[in-house]
């Protein structure tokens, strides 16, 4: 490809995700693990998966997580298991990905979208005022790797008598006051998608719960409906975590907060004293800002003024950025029906919003050059 000649050369390239480079990392372990695996014939519900589910139910300190297809799946089943159907209304926000509430809509449920507070979490006093008579459950989204304030969705859930089911696809590892995203609810689902924080090489999700009959009704979903002893209990679905996807995930969790979350941590750290100066730019919490929250930054995601000339100019800097879900909340889709809502905030973020690179093949020298290419952008 020809270089134009007003175009020069960036001084780096630094894509906003290097799928590649997950694996080149550790190339020679995953090739052995995977081929040792292969060799055994140990494809689906086998030792690695079992050996996994426990090290995360471990870590989180609850009674069950249970590897699944994806988290999208694992709502639907959670979903399903809590007794969610037609004539429910499930409460969640509209600044997530499409996934959320189609986990509700799959089991017959009505999924009410409800705007954001400041924190760009779904706002309480938003899911109050949308409770119904036929109110069921709110599906709060951990987005980002933060968690939302529960104090005061639990206490709504408590007063109206709600379920609350968590989307923690974006938060494993996130805290709030001292409790893990994923553990408020009667269960939540997390995301193994390779660019999430803990990503294997394809599709994965886990299913975390500490209600024994909502892991037994999961783990016969997962599986055709089928119990241990082969005996098909329900109509179930095929949407187990695949075995090498298993080992794969077992292998970076090992050391996971000293390790995947530490740096991500220190990354956000950078960004934010390389750029919190700027009056042009909203900034995620930094990492210690609120003893309440330990985030994991899933994503660094911004807001800034002059958004698409910014994403423009990082671009023609080498700089790769993301704007979320296609820039639309998911209310603004018009194929899904939500057409006369409007939800302020939701709305004017997604005209604000952007993500710079976050992940482990981001250097420090990376983040100071993508923090003094914005500063150069606003004239800083
Ligand atoms: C990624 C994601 C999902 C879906 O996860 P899959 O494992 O791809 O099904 C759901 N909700 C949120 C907030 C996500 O970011």
């Amino acid at each position: 490809m020809a270089i134009s000649d007003t175009a020069a050369v960036p001084a780096r390239t630094i894509p906003f995700f290097n799928y590649r480079a997950a694996f080149t990392a550790n190339e020679r372990e995953y090739l052995e693990m995977i081929s040792g695996i292969i060799r055994r014939g140990a494809f689906i519900q086998q030792q690695e998966l079992v050996d996994f589910e426990r090290h995360l139910a471990e870590y989180l300190g609850v009674k069950h997580a249970i590897g699944v297809g994806n988290a999208t799946d694992g709502l639907i089943m959670a979903f399903r298991a809590a007794g969610l159907g037609p004539g429910d209304e499930v409460i969640f926000p509209s600044h997530t990905m499409v996934a959320s509430p189609a986990s509700a809509a799959h089991t017959g449920a009505t999924p009410v979208p409800v705007d954001m507070g400041p924190d760009h979490l779904i706002d309480p006093a938003a899911i109050e005022a949308a409770i119904t008579p036929r109110t069921r459950a709110i599906l709060p989204v951990h987005l980002n790797g933060r968690t939302c304030a529960m104090d005061p969705i639990l206490e709504i859930a408590e007063r109206h008598g709600l379920m609350i089911l968590e989307d923690a696809a974006q938060a494993l590892g996130s805290r709030y006051k001292g409790k893990y995203a994923g553990t408020f609810g009667v269960a939540s689902a997390i995301s193994f998608y390779p660019a999430k924080i803990l990503g294997c090489f394809g599709d994965g999700g886990a299913v975390i719960t500490d209600d024994d009959e909502i892991a037994r009704k999961v783990r016969l979903l997962r599986d055709h409906g089928r119990n241990e002893e082969g005996e098909v209990e329900c109509w179930g679905l095929n949407s187990r975590l695949d075995n090498l996807q298993a080992a794969v995930l077992d292998f970076q969790f090992a050391d996971y907060d000293a390790t995947i979350v530490a740096r991500r941590r220190a990354l956000a750290a950078r960004y934010d004293a390389a750029l919190r100066d700027l009056t042009e730019l909203v900034l995620p919490a930094a990492p210690g800002a609120d003893p309440d929250h330990h985030d994991v930054f899933q994503n660094y995601e911004i807001e800034a003024d002059r958004r698409d000339d910014l994403r423009a100019f990082l671009k023609d800097r080498g700089v790769g950025t993301l704007i979320q879900w296609g820039g639309k909340a998911v209310h603004q889709f018009k194929g899904l029906g939500y057409g006369d809502v409007s939800l302020p905030r939701t709305e004017r973020f997604f005209e604000r919003c952007l993500m710079l690179p976050m992940n482990m093949m981001v250097t420090d020298e990376d983040a100071d050059y993508v923090a003094a290419t914005v500063r150069e952008f606003y004239g800083r």
